[in-house]
């Protein structure tokens, strides 16, 4: 069911090229273009399709400047394409500027790097290049001059300057300029430290450093855990005013004024709570699942593993936990082939009279509350459900450490209502899933996959503007979980990321607010 085109999935964030689409792609575009020619039987390409991958979502902010794409030649209806642009070994990489003519054959990249930053650099180096047919959304990327930084704030939308202090080879501003090109009321340039003006002016002792300029003419330092790229991008994207563009943003105490349909419920944006949990097994087991009139097949085995796994592993209420048991119980003496919903759903109602087990009814999302009724709730507690439970199995030591995992990858490919988030965790999960080996990686497994969707959503029209898809957990909430290489990439530092992990989804950890 998984829409693959050679190496590469419509999840990678990669234009896949077909004779249908490439000229519409490739010629005259505003956006300039990488174009990856590659053979799905090639073992440079198939070792090369990973970077190709992490260059798509370390440059996903970049596309209405500069956009990836990929083409598998071995695919024979591919052939004609492939050798119209003259590609006869693979992987080859072609770049094509912004408005390029139908007769361009796009310019080969010769002994590319194989390594995301080198990929970027180029990229950079290219646009540079543009001159008189510069994409319309690609910012300026020329170092400024002290004349310029006072003419900005006449230009339309800038409240905000950031300026990035650094050396001549320094990449770090650029890319932070179009890190932020769909920003709004910000600009962001670079300074060389050879600027002597400008760095006295400023203060400025440390290269790279980024520091801010509003239209008042104050200044200050940005504040980040480190000097580097994806801690300024970051930083920046959330300053008090700086707005993803075509995403305006509510400020939160109207929206508290004006729920009219629900109250809000204010709570600790850095917290789990129970409420969430609860909710999502209510809608899950008496709303998706009700969608099913009988259950059978791999359904009724996604059922019974799911069920299992939160009998097993659910940190609820005793009376949870026992309506739970029952449910698990009952289905595992189930040994026809197929299960009515009804008689499901009596057992998970029967246990409100018959004991003290109970499921509370209906759903009230707290930390999962969106800004407005279409955004969170929800798929938000079906991530946090399974993070928790992940960690819960770590805790108890679970004999299999993929449990976890595969009642999920179940349960989504069943139940999940959202059909296209099935198909993409699917393809997430055979794609890496049989890598893990141990309960930690499980844990690790579902955190380091969420970030992907994070990645992969993020400016969507489903990302609510009050809660954005970032790189999760922030710099704030965890400080330790960051860490810079020697070449200024960032990297997460495993060890303290998992146990963040376990401590933030601990049981101890859940709280226990708006219970009913
Ligand atoms: P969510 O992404 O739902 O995250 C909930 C909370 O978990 C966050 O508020 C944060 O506290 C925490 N968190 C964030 N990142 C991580 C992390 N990496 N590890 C641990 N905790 C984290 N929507 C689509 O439009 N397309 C899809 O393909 C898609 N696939 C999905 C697949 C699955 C299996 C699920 C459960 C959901 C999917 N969704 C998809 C929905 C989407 O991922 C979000 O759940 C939804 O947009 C709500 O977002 P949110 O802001 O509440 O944060």
């Amino acid at each position: 069911l998984i829409a693959e085109a050679g190496l590469y999935t419509e999840s990678d964030q990669i234009i896949i090229l077909s004779p249908e689409n490439v000229d519409s792609v490739i010629f005259n575009s505003t956006a300039a273009l990488l174009v990856e020619f590659y053979a799905t039987w090639c073992g440079h390409c198939v070792a090369f399709s990973p970077t190709w991958k992490n260059l798509a979502r370390d440059i996903k902010e970049w596309k209405p400047a500069v956009d990836l794409a990929a083409i598998d030649c071995a695919d024979e209806s591919n052939r004609k394409v492939c050798t119209n642009f003259g590609i006869t070994g693979y992987p080859s990489l072609k770049f094509f500027p912004a408005y390029s003519s139908r007769e361009s054959k796009g310019q080969e990249f010769r002994g590319f790097s194989r390594d995301v930053r080198g990929l970027r650099h180029y990229i950079i180096n290219k646009l540079e290049m543009h001159n008189e047919t510069w994409p319309p959304a690609c910012p300026p990327l020329e170092t400024a001059s002290e004349a310029e930084i006072d003419n900005v704030f006449q230009t339309d939308n800038v409240k905000l300057l950031a300026l990035v202090f650094e050396s001549k080879g320094s990449y770090v501003g650029r890319e932070v300029t179009l890190d932020l090109l769909q920003y709004e009321n910000i600009a962001v340039r670079r300074v060389l430290d050879t600027e002597t003006s400008l760095v006295s002016s400023f203060g400025v002792t440390d290269f790279p450093s980024c520091y801010l300029y509003n239209s008042s003419g104050y200044i200050s330092r940005l504040k980040v855990l480190n000097e580097a790229r994806t801690f300024y991008s970051y930083a920046l994207q959330r300053l008090p005013g700086v707005v993803r563009t075509g995403k305006p943003q509510i400020p939160i105490n109207d929206l508290i004024k004006n729920s009219a349909l629900q109250e809000w419920r204010p709570f600790n944006k850095t917290r789990v709570y129970m409420s969430d949990l609860e909710s999502a097994l209510h809608y899950s087991l008496r709303v998706e699942l009700s969608g099913h009139i009988s259950i059978s097949g791999d359904d009724l085995i996604a059922l019974k593993k799911y069920i299992n796994v939160l009998a097993k592993y659910f940190p609820g209420r005793p009376s949870v936990k026992s309506a739970l048991n029952t449910v698990d119980s009952w289905l595992q003496q189930q040994k026809g082939m197929e299960i009515k919903y009804s008689d499901f759903r009596d057992v998970l109602d029967n246990t409100v009279q018959t004991s003290d087990a109970v499921l509370p009814e209906g759903v009230q999302w707290v930390g999962c509350q969106g800004s407005q009724a279409h955004f969170r709730g929800y798929p938000c507690a079906v991530w946090t459900l399974f993070h928790v439970l992940t960690v819960q199995a770590k805790e108890m030591s679970s004999p299999d450490p993929q449990e976890v995992l595969q009642a999920m990858r179940r349960y989504v490919s069943s139940f999940f209502g959202c059909r296209p988030c099935a198909t993409h965790f699917e393809s997430m999960a055979q794609e890496s899933m049989d890598h893990v080996t141990s309960l930690s990686t499980a844990v690790f497994w579902l955190w380091s996959r969420h970030n992907h969707v994070n990645n992969r959503l993020a400016g969507e029209l489903s990302e609510d503007p009050h809660f954005p898809k970032i790189q999760w957990p922030s710099p704030e909430l965890c400080p330790s979980c960051h860490g810079l290489r020697k070449t200024g990439e960032h990297s997460w530092n495993q060890e303290e990321v998992l146990t963040f992990l376990r401590n933030y989804f601990s049981s101890a950890h859940i709280l226990t607010d708006y219970l009913r």
